[in-house]
């Protein structure tokens, strides 16, 4: 018979087998057995899609200056027909600028006649930041893994439909990146974030990915630049790409408390606040009426419409403040210590209300 204490070394033996590798997509990369996205024919859109006035043109048909090689020197792709074709062998094409949040609109367009199949077929790629490939492919009636074909993130994210055109149409990719965020020490506060519209359709939905794309490798996030080049790939496919444009998006405000109110917040005798608790008839609306009511020693406004009555936090007998909106409320306050009215300023309007009870 077996003692305890064997039993329990046999448990762990059992427990401390390699469990079955887990992956943040609950498949592994590549798999031919993952669900095909559904296609879905996008249709006719108004193209060249014209640059908003703020963006920045990185190429309009005609100049080749704002991009560089793999080596950072001129570029060694090519321009036809008003369009940047990729030369194979020629190795990735390069912004000259970097990087980080961004809207991107990108043109391209598959190799015709088509060649070859799955990933050999069409195959380029926007990698934002140089890292993070939004996969450029013919996927028109053409299979390959979901993760790697036209505007999945490559190896992680397939997209919501294929949305593909024929090889030789012009299509859109509209994409907006937040970069990833790491603290001083290198650690990951924020992973990066893509959304993408292919074709005016959306097929990635502020997805993060979890880390570089890549063939094979599953890549950890490491700290980088907060600025990098914007790349395209060579994939040995003659892909074309035309009005590209972009526009850097501001910082995101990270979430925090509201910048404080420089007024001091005072204390008001809990006896004394009765005094405002009533109803104000707003003056020219007959039928707006606000409620003032007490609870414990703080005070609340309903406005009318909020079931939930908002805080109103005191800076004196008279001002007040609403605890989260950028709003204040002047109480009438008489000599006598009666409260006749009040003033409701909001949003560059200010509303006067007349206690009727
Ligand atoms: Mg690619």
């Amino acid at each position: 018979m077996k003692s305890p204490f064997l039993l329990s070394c046999s448990f762990l033996l059992l427990t401390a087998a390699p469990s079955r590798a887990q992956s943040p997509a609950r498949w592994k990369a590549h798999d031919m057995a993952r669900p095909r996205p559904p296609v879905v024919t996008p249709t006719r859109q108004a193209l060249p899609v014209p640059a908003p006035p703020d963006a920045l043109v990185l190429f309009d048909g005609t100049s080749l200056a704002e991009w560089r090689s793999a080596e950072g020197g001129p570029a060694k792709w090519v321009i036809k027909e008003g369009a940047i074709e990729s030369v194979p062998g020629s190795g990735y094409l390069y912004s000259a600028r970097a990087f980080g949040d961004v809207q991107l609109h990108v043109e391209w367009a598959a190799p015709v006649p088509p060649r070859g199949e799955g990933q050999g077929r069409g195959n380029s790629g926007v990698f934002l930041m140089g890292l993070y490939e939004v996969q450029v492919l013919d996927s028109y009636q053409n299979d390959t893994y979901p993760d790697g074909q036209a505007a999945a993130i490559y190896g992680q994210y397939p997209p919501l439909v294929n949305a593909c055109r024929p090889p030789g149409e012009w299509q859109t990719y509209d994409i907006v990146f937040r970069r990833p965020r790491f603290r001083p020490d290198g650690s990951l506060v924020q992973p990066a974030r893509v959304t993408v519209l292919h074709n005016g359709i959306l097929v990635q939905d502020g997805v993060e990915p979890w880390g570089p794309t890549a063939w094979l490798q599953h890549l950890p996030y490491t700290a980088h630049a907060d600025k990098l080049p914007l790349a395209f790939q060579d994939h040995g496919n003659p892909v074309r790409y035309r009005n590209l444009w972009l526009r850097e998006l501001p910082e995101e405000t990270a979430p925090g408390p509201a910048k404080p109110d420089p007024r001091p917040v005072v204390n008001l005798k809990a006896a004394s606040l009765d005094r405002y608790v009533g109803k104000y008839r707003v003056v020219g609306e007959a039928a707006t009426t606000y409620t003032v009511s007490r609870r414990d020693r703080q005070l609340y406004c309903d406005f009318q419409y909020n079931p939930l009555a908002l805080e109103l936090v005191p800076h004196s007998e008279r001002e007040f403040s609403l605890r989260w909106t950028a709003g204040d409320v002047d109480f009438d306050l008489r000599a006598d210590g009666r409260v006749a009215g009040l003033s409701f300023r909001l949003g560059g309007e200010t509303r006067t209300a007349t206690r009727i009870e």
